[in-house]
């Protein structure tokens, strides 16, 4: 089936967006306009009989009225300093992953800082943490967590700031749950009250195998039982410090994540801030910009024969990079019940794409349907990881990446929420019922990383997922477009290639999973892999952010670039990109490929710049192909 061609009055995602044009200016100021009053009217009658402490008649007043006039100044300075900004919401701006944001929760932010709740307590933020709750149910379901309190496991998810502390969140949840053992151990032992005969019978590293559930399940009963779970409190790893734990648990101290060479540096920040190190992170390494999974494979049965405890395993739904998406299906299939580690997916980037394989239900769409809107997508490999997702212990999602809502909107997904039980301030070491664990896991405030968090962001994002649910039919279409967009860039490189014969090579070193294309350059003829970088880097700047200069006016398009370290592919890799390129990677004379990275996120590339029939995306090319002449010759 074609791409549905976004054009026309037809355009189901036309009123969504305030338009590369402004387009949508009226609907916009209309309707904050509309929300600024409805806010006033708001405080007006909030205790109308009481004096306003700002006297109307002072608003006369010259000194008032100077003071009026400087805050203008600053504000219309602020607004000229503005303009030098990056022109994102175009779809000649094809860089890093941002685009136009989605006007529901654009104006639900706006209008919702009016009213700045702290999602922190109900009592400052009544109405957005439940909005929070209600989109952290969201997107568990669209990951495939079930969330219905009544059965195990039962997925909660909440927002963060970003990414990054949604990752810190993940690991020192995965830390708190995979150590939990050896706590209720030592409680058992302080106690003389053996939860699990298990408990007894096993050493250190046997207590660090065990899988997530049944450490939850561990947990679930120590922090019931009189007793233990005060002795437990104190025999934590987050109550006696790092050092202290492994200095009476030795092979605790030598507990190790493993992650792909691609993933995002925030692991590394993630470790660090945990007091792990750089050294427990170990980068298994990638073939074509994805987790080598059989070096994965044989990094953990040497950890196992080494005796060495692997706390976590993450896999990446879509690199920072080209949007690669690891084999989750695999990764997840290597658990041992007997060793287990904590299963994290970073999906920063990738997470709002299993919209686009979901029924209005909540149910998988099969794989020849999810097809029926593409030429290429999605492949095996990210259809089946799609799926595995759901089995994943915890996922970190960025609304404010594909989920076009202003930054910022990170989320943390856990599949089963018993997990936060650990994370919670203020411990009730005694729990009384079922009613007050889902009281518990509805207030976000109590077990986040983060203290006073915007209940704005709730409300952007409750508001994107309210006008487009997080299926096929909503979301999803704005997902396709962007998946659609870059499927025809990567079938326009053979022809742009054909066409710069004599002049260039052009490669795709990495086939793109979703919407994240890369692409290097090469004068004919050259063999060195430093030139071929040179001329790409050339080719870069001119689709580069000047940040000296007013930005929109003098470059066409907008790209951003990359380096891929050639320790990063895998040797049939090196021969492919070698051949495609024309390059020497035989005896390379440069550390990496440079690569243009473009994004391809704006919903409207697929239509036309000037009405005839062809598109952004063919525009971008032809632009490319002139700049490739223009430093070719
Ligand atoms: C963007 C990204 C992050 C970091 O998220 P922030 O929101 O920038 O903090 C982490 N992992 C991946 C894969 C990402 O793409």
């Amino acid at each position: 089936m074609t791409p549905t061609s976004p054009t026309g009055p037809t355009d189901v995602l036309a009123p969504y967006f305030l338009g590369a044009f402004g387009e949508n200016n009226d609907l916009l100021e209309e309707v904050l306009v509309e929300l600024v009053r409805d806010h006033v009217y708001w405080r007006r009658n909030f205790h109308p009989d009481d004096a306003p402490p700002i006297s109307t008649a002072a608003q006369f007043d010259s000194g008032y009225q100077q003071r009026v006039a400087g805050m203008k100044r600053e504000l219309h300075r602020l607004a000229a300093q503005l303009k030098r900004s990056v022109p994102t919401f175009h779809p000649r701006y094809i860089g890093h992953m941002t685009s136009d944001l989605l006007l529901p929760g654009l104006i639900a932010q706006l209008v919702t800082t009016l009213y700045n709740p702290n999602n922190i307590v109900e009592e400052v933020a009544p109405v957005t943490l439940a909005l929070e709750h209600e989109v952290g149910q969201q997107l568990c379901r669209m990951v495939g967590y079930r969330t219905d309190g009544g059965a195990l496991p039962c997925g909660a998810g909440h927002l963060t700031s970003g990414g990054t502390l949604a990752n810190d969140e993940a690991l020192f949840l995965a830390r708190a749950v995979k150590l939990a053992p050896l706590a209720v151990r030592d409680a058992c032992e302080a106690t003389g009250v053996w939860l699990e005969p298990a408990l007894r019978d096993s050493d250190d590293f046997d207590l660090l195998g065990w899988s997530t559930e049944r450490c939850l399940a561990l947990v679930h009963r120590a922090l019931r039982t009189p007793g233990v779970s005060e002795a437990f409190a104190a025999a934590r790893v987050e109550a006696r410090g790092l050092v202290e734990f492994a200095y009476s648990h030795p092979v605790a101290g030598q507990t190790v994540v493993v992650a792909p060479a691609s993933a995002h540096y925030s692991w590394a920040k993630a470790m660090r801030l945990l007091g792990l190190g750089d050294n427990q992170l170990l980068m298994v390494p990638t073939c074509e910009g994805r987790m080598d999974v059989d070096a994965l494979e044989a990094t953990l049965s040497r950890l196992a024969v080494n005796r060495t405890p692997v706390l976590a395993v993450v896999g990446v739904y879509g690199t920072t990079e080209f949007g690669s998406f690891d084999e989750l299906h695999r990764i997840a299939a290597l658990r041992r019940s007997d060793r287990a580690f904590w299963f994290h997916v970073d999906a920063a980037w990738g997470g709002y794409l299993p919209s686009v394989f979901r029924e209005s239900d909540g149910s998988l769409r099969a794989h020849e349907h999810v097809s029926a809107d593409f030429k290429h997508f999605p492949s095996e490999r990210v259809y089946r990881s799609t799926a595995a997702l759901a089995e994943a212990d915890s996922i970190t999602v960025d609304p404010h990446k594909l989920g076009y809502v202003p930054y910022g909107a990170g989320a943390f997904l856990c599949r089963d929420r018993r997990a936060f039980e650990l994370a919670m301030q203020q411990a009730a070491y005694v729990f009384t019922s079922d009613a007050d664990d889902e009281a518990r896991f509805r207030n976000a405030g109590r077990f986040s990383l983060e203290g006073s968090r915007p209940g704005a962001a709730a409300a952007a994002v409750a508001l994107n997922h309210r006008v487009l649910p997080l299926d096929h039919a909503h979301y999803g279409q704005l997902l396709s477009r962007s998946v659609q967009a870059c499927e025809a860039l990567y079938d326009l490189v053979p022809m742009l290639g054909q066409r710069l014969d004599g002049l260039a090579q052009v490669a795709v070193p990495f086939e793109p999973d979703c919407n994240v294309l890369g692409l290097a350059f090469n004068p004919r003829g050259n063999r060195s892999l430093a030139a071929a970088n040179a001329f790409t880097r050339r080719l870069f700047e001119s689709l580069a952010v000047q940040p000296a200069k007013e930005a929109g006016g003098e470059a066409a398009f907008f790209g951003s670039c990359t380096t891929v370290p050639l320790a990063h592919l895998g040797r049939p890799e090196r021969a492919r990109v070698s051949e495609a390129l024309g390059v020497d990677l035989a005896t390379p004379d440069a550390p990496g490929i440079f690569m243009l990275r473009h994004t391809l996120m704006n919903p409207w590339l697929l239509c036309s710049p000037d009405g005839s029939a062809q598109s952004w995306v063919d525009a971008y090319v032809a632009h490319l192909e002139r700049l490739v002449r223009q430093l070719a010759s």
